[in-house]
């Protein structure tokens, strides 16, 4: 079994602990949205210490798994993983939201736009923040099943959208937007996990990129890790091969005083090499998995 206490976080067993109900794995992304500040009225930062203070206290009711500070990496533990945390709200009926999973692991991650920290730096977004101890967090949420992914997408404003429908079947990470029952639309961004390239796009260029790759006739091939070849080396090598070829032909129909029509016998032939990558590519592919 995974860690139940993030190794490195502080341990503040609030002892609020209850079962979850089983299913996909999921992480819930807050933020504690303090203070309502702006461009033109920014407000300070509230202390990790008072939120510390207030989950383990008077605001139990409410704690999360976690509480991170994105700043210095600070982080505190209320529950253990295998416990429900109630940082959702869960109205009678339907889904109950704090325990719909094997595990639902909550994060409130210190932050509200426009906070201003001690140094006089004003951050609207919790993603432009150094996120220290994300990586760290984001491995144990992952030890505990939850991939990496969005089923709503990845936050990138306060946009509320929900679906219960996908919030029942699908496991990763969801924002307290994207959340059934629930009203708030935090936590506004999130860090892209790590060495995901695709999670540091916006949803255009995601977008863009998957229409670029339908684009490409044989876009899923890939290598595949065997020792082989992956098929664009196959194809490159029968198209070099093909180039000889066509020269030979031609120095030959040259020689014997004929015309050969070239372009149909090139034709014919990448039809073939096509034909052939595709079923080596099917080949290697099907002895996948041993
Ligand atoms: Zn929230």
């Amino acid at each position: 079994m995974p860690d139940l206490w993030m190794p490195g976080a502080e341990r503040l067993d609030i002892g609020d602990h209850a079962p979850t109900d089983g299913g996909p794995a999921k992480a819930i992304a807050h933020i504690t949205w303090d203070r309502n500040a702006t461009a033109a009225k920014p407000a300070d930062l509230v202390s990790f210490a008072s939120l510390r203070s207030y989950f383990s206290g008077s605001g139990k009711a409410v704690a999360p798994h976690l509480l991170w500070d994105p700043w210095t990496g600070r982080i505190a533990q209320f529950v253990p993983a295998n416990s429900r945390s109630k940082s959702l709200v869960d109205a009678s009926g339907g889904t109950r939201t704090n325990r719909a999973g094997s595990v639902v692991i909550q994060i409130e991650a210190l932050f509200f736009p426009y906070c201003r920290t001690p140094d006089g730096k004003v951050w609207p977004k919790l993603a432009d923040t150094p996120c220290k101890g994300w990586d760290e967090l984001h491995a144990w949420v992952k030890s505990w099943g939850v991939p990496d992914v969005w089923p709503m997408g990845r936050p990138f404003d306060f946009t509320a959208h929900r679906s219960e429908a996908i919030w029942e079947k699908a496991a990763g990470w969801y924002a307290h937007a994207h959340v059934p029952e629930n009203d708030h639309q935090d936590p506004g961004s999130w860090p892209a996990f790590p060495s995901n390239v695709e999670d540091d796009m916006t949803p255009e260029q995601a977008q863009e990129l998957k229409e670029i790759r339908s684009l490409v006739q044989f876009g899923t091939w890939g290598y595949k890790g065997r020792g082989k070849q992956d098929a664009w080396a196959i194809l490159n090598n029968l198209n070099t091969q093909l180039t000889a070829q066509t020269a030979a032909i031609k120095a030959l129909a040259g020689q014997l005083g004929k015309d050969v029509d070239t372009a149909t016998v090139v034709a014919a032939v990448q039809t073939a090499i096509a034909e052939a990558v595709v079923k080596v590519d099917v080949d290697i592919t099907g002895t996948q998995g041993a």
